[in-house]
């Protein structure tokens, strides 16, 4: 049922447990849990490194960024700074559900498909 692949051992990733996808301005990428702590370590040392968007930490940012979002859409309370601000804010938003719906789907909770 996976097609997901990690880019980084090139195996399937069969559970959404060990699925992190990760961003690097446009681009997304399936990662294996431990071997995006391999491409962190590789990456730690440059300006362009992958930062994770699923599992708890991207949730809560999600969920501020959405109501930062909602926020400076229906109220008026920094005008044009405000809309300019909630622009930029869509843009995360935006990665994470290309991300969900690309990658973190595909991959089943549990292994046998549940
Ligand atoms: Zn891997």
């Amino acid at each position: 049922m996976s097609s997901v692949f990690c880019r980084y051992c090139y195996k399937d990733i069969n559970k959404r447990d060990e699925l992190v996808t990760a961003t690097n301005y446009l681009r997304i990428r399936p990662y294996h849990y431990l071997c995006f702590g391999e491409v962190e370590q590789e990456t730690i040392a440059t300006v362009r490194s992958w930062k994770p968007m699923n599992g708890p930490m991207g949730n809560i940012t999600f969920a501020i960024l959405l109501i930062f979002v909602g926020v400076m859409a229906l109220t008026d309370v920094f005008e044009e700074i405000g809309n300019l601000l909630g622009a930029l804010a869509l843009y995360p938003l935006i990665l994470r559900i290309l991300s969900f719906f690309m990658y973190e789907l595909r991959v089943p909770v549990h292994k046998d498909g549940r």
